[in-house]
């Protein structure tokens, strides 16, 4: 039913240069905070994971939040701050897209769009980004089969636009009590058979916890990932959102540097 083509490319258009993702290209890497805060703590996020190698900062200016009394990201403002560490980094900038109203400000900054997996079946908000000329990351969402999640790209794809990753963050299974959500590093294999489109995995949201973070990057790795997206903050205790899960710069340095042993990372 979905398109299977030859393992592929999406090639990401930054101001450091063209990054390729997928198609045995080195491993990028997406790092940076859950939210952006203020611009100090992401310009300097981004200085620090451009450092230590990362290619695209991530940092949400809209956040689908649990509860809606928790902080909900600074929207519009903070599109303005990932455009400040863009000009001060030169890296490609990941945010995420919640309402299709707010997608035409988000494209000017963004290089990639990211639908999240809450958004993940939101078929109006998949065509609308399909019908942008920016590649899109598409998270799976927390309950998705396979099939339904490259259905959902598959509408990406249909509207137009071919330039589509895939994210693993991790699925609800029956013990949520020692890691936030499982992360299914069996999808790299599988969807690798199944699908030409790149695939990324996001270890924090994965796990939920810094201290496990490091180990499923390294298997991520290992297991042929084309990209990892890390969350990365300067000081995780005093996080607006996603702390418990933020490695810190220091902690994301070494990560990069163990890496490196592992496989090819860019
Ligand atoms: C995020 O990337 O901060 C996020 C909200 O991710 P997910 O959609 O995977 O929960
Ligand atoms: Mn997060």
């Amino acid at each position: 039913e979905y398109r299977h083509g030859e393992y592929s490319e999406v090639i990401v258009s930054t101001p450091n240069g063209n990054i390729p993702i997928g198609k045995n290209h080195p491993v990028s890497i997406v790092a940076g905070p859950c939210s952006v805060e203020n611009e100090e703590m992401i310009v300097e996020t981004a200085r620090r994971v451009k450092a230590a190698g990362a290619q695209f900062l991530r940092g949400g200016a809209y956040k689908p939040r649990t509860s809606p009394y928790a902080f909900q990201g600074h929207g519009e403002s903070a599109l303005g701050l990932l455009a400040a560490a863009k000009e001060a980094t030169g890296l490609g900038i990941i945010t995420e897209v919640m309402d299709a109203a707010d997608l035409d400000k988000i494209v000017e900054v963004a290089d990639v769009i990211q639908v999240g997996a809450r958004n993940m079946q939101n078929f109006s908000l998949l065509k609308k980004v399909g019908a942008k000329d920016k590649p899109v990351l598409i998270k799976r969402g927390m309950s998705a089969t396979i099939d339904e999640w490259l259905m959902a790209a598959e509408y990406i794809l249909a509207a137009g636009n071919p330039n589509v990753i895939l994210c693993e963050r991790g699925i609800r299974t029956f013990d949520g009590k020692y890691t936030r959500n499982t992360l299914d590093l069996s999808v790299l294999p599988v969807l690798r058979a199944l699908t030409h489109l790149p695939i990324m995995i996001d270890p924090s949201h994965g796990t939920g916890k810094s201290d496990y973070v490091p180990s499923m990057a390294m298997a991520s790795l290992a297991a042929g990932a084309d990209s990892l997206m890390i969350e990365v903050h300067p000081n995780p205790a005093k996080a607006l959102s996603d702390g418990p899960q933020s490695l810190t710069p220091e902690r994301f340095d070494r990560l990069t540097q163990e890496l490196a042993v592992i496989g090819k990372t860019i």
